[in-house]
């Protein structure tokens, strides 16, 4: 017997529905290009994205089509959001700081029709644009026809206009309903090994993961917060925040591309922003400029950090110093994000001092709709017991189930589990850590060790501003951890200074074989360590060493 409920589908529009109804005078306020502030409410954005909906019809676009960004986060990029998704095309974010190469690739792969982009983004369409000429029809140019840009397009592809269409439009138009399985959002990962794949997101999985997300042990969101996402929209849309604040009732800070320490120090004081999320990059250039700058934060009640391991001095400096909540996250593309969240628990809330801090570096439990467990190589189920490191399989109702362009089911196994690519242990308390990806742990004779717990380790020294461990071949114990280190500022590195901090924390054998001291350290486009390129650059740095010595 079925249950006599409702049977409503979960759809995108709802959200913004709901928002401009019952949170109609609420704010979305953006930093523009020029760092002009642009204030909307809910009740106004629902109106403009119902109107570019009719934009987006004169431009042919109709159900299933794909619809590309390249923008930043700010009200536009929303409508677009709300928009495209919810007449039924799907909304494709693409990460500007990928190569010209990638990005056509990337529009070519998911053939996207139209493609909206900011006007600091000229050049780059003008790269891309005569390779993806068959593809594209037009582009769309996020401004006001004041501020419209000289561009050269191939012929058939037109330059418009956002504004300029927009007042040519109307906004009679009703939400649809549709199957709620129905595609709404795509974004590709960011290819660090191979080519992109994208990440199909349906109307279900993000309505879903919009409502787990916003639970009290998750982001905590309330109507009375003032939510800033630092973290992308074109980055697995911007963790889900767009949709979970509105669903929420929050108000929405939109920092356009103005990411340094003091832009954000000034938006979150001015607009009086309570919880903020990006990668611990960001964090740390905050950090950075509070400390330097004497500035305070007067109103964020938490920053949550995920997208690569929260260094043990991000979690402390911002509760010490500011009284700031670090809250650390786990999640990946193919999970919209939201995996884990560490909150404290029942028996952890009592922890303190290094037992407290040591709980706060580990990824979180899995939220309410995830489950997860951990495998050895042939695929049995590791104890939860904080120290077994096993391949990390997920699955939930926004796990992916296969890439853009593949079978359903294509991506997991039989039982639906998703193999992360990710290594981690998970503690009795159903704590998870990762401790490496997979490509990237460190097999010394034939144990493992983690970078992840050596490069946390490293960047707690005072002059040290960034470290990756990266593995190189040994003779004797095939592979070995080298350390390679960015000084801060002003700061000279002393190898044997970070070498001591390794002393009582990790087994000695875990100790870098080689410190390298460089420059900088190459990034990938959402602001990750390039572990690839490192790998390939430092692979055989201790073989070559040992012929140097045996030579003397
Ligand atoms: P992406 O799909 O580009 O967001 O990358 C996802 C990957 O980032 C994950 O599979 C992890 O390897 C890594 N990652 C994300 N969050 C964390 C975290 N809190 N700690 C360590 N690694 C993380």
């Amino acid at each position: 017997m079925f249950g006599l409920m409702q049977d409503r589908p979960l759809m995108i529009s709802s959200i913004i529905r709901h928002a401009s109804r019952h949170h109609a005078q609420t704010e979305v306020v953006s930093k523009t290009i020029d760092g002009s502030i642009h204030r909307t409410n809910y009740a106004a954005l629902e109106i403009r994205a119902r109107r570019l909906v009719r934009v987006l019809q004169t431009l042919g676009i109709g159900r299933d089509d794909r619809v590309a960004t390249l923008g930043w986060n700010g009200f536009r990029h929303l409508e677009l959001y709300y928009g495209v998704s919810g007449m039924g095309a799907i909304c494709h974010t693409i990460n500007p700081r990928l190569g010209p190469k990638d990005i056509g690739f990337i529009i070519d792969d998911a053939s996207d029709r139209v493609l909206f982009a900011e006007t600091s983004f000229v050049a780059l369409v003008e790269a891309i644009a005569p390779a993806i000429a068959d593809t594209l029809r037009a582009v769309v140019f996020m401004c006001d026809a004041a501020d419209m840009p000289q561009v050269s397009l191939p012929p058939g592809m037109a330059g418009l206009c956002y504004e300029t269409l927009m007042a040519a439009a109307d906004d009679e138009y009703a939400w649809p309903e549709f199957d709620e399985r129905q595609a709404a959002s795509l974004c590709y990962t960011s290819g660090t090994t191979g080519r992109p794949k994208g990440v199909l997101y349906s109307h279900r999985s993000t309505v879903l993961h919009a409502m787990a997300i916003s639970a009290a042990d998750v982001f905590g969101l309330r109507a009375v917060d003032r939510v800033l996402p630092v973290v992308p929209m074109f980055h697995v849309n911007a963790w889900g925040l767009p949709y979970a604040a509105p669903a929420a009732g929050s108000a929405l800070i939109m920092p356009g591309r103005h990411l340094d320490g003091a832009s954000l120090t000034q938006l979150m004081n001015d607009e009086r922003v309570t919880m903020s999320a990006g990668v611990p990059t960001i964090w740390m250039g905050l950090l950075n400029y509070l400390r330097s700058s004497g500035q305070r934060l007067h109103s964020v009640r938490s920053l949550v950090i995920g997208g690569s391991a929260c260094p043990r001095l991000l979690l402390d400096a911002f509760d010490r110093e500011y009284g700031v909540r670090v809250d650390h996250a786990w999640g990946m593309s193919e999970t919209s994000p939201l995996g884990t969240f560490n909150a404290p628990g029942q028996a952890s809330a009592a922890y303190q001092g290094e037992t407290l801090l040591r709980h706060r570096e580990k990824q979180g439990r899995g939220i309410f709709g995830i489950d997860m467990k951990i495998v050895d190589d042939a695929g049995a189920a590791l104890p939860w017991d904080g120290l077994a490191q096993g391949n990390l399989l997920v699955r939930g109702a926004w796990v992916a189930s296969g890439y853009f362009g593949e079978a359903p089911g294509s991506a997991c196994d039989a039982d639906g589990w998703f193999a992360t690519g990710d290594v981690a242990t998970i503690d009795a308390l159903g704590t998870m850590e990762i401790t490496d990806r997979s490509k990237d742990v460190i097999k010394s004779g034939g144990e493992w060790i983690s970078s992840i717990a050596l490069e946390n380790i490293a960047v707690g020294h005072p002059d040290v501003a960034e470290a990756a461990i990266v593995a190189a071949s040994h003779e004797k114990w095939t592979e070995r951890p080298v350390l390679v280190v960015v000084a801060r500022d002003g700061c000279t590195i002393e190898v044997d200074s970070v070498l001591a901090l390794y002393r009582d924390r990790v087994p000695s054998w875990w100790l870098p074989d080689a410190v390298i001291v460089v420059d900088e350290l190459p990034h990938t486009a959402t602001g990750k360590v390039h572990k690839l390129t490192l790998r390939m650059r430092y692979r055989d740095h201790l073989l070559r060493a040992k012929e140097i010595s045996d030579l003397r």
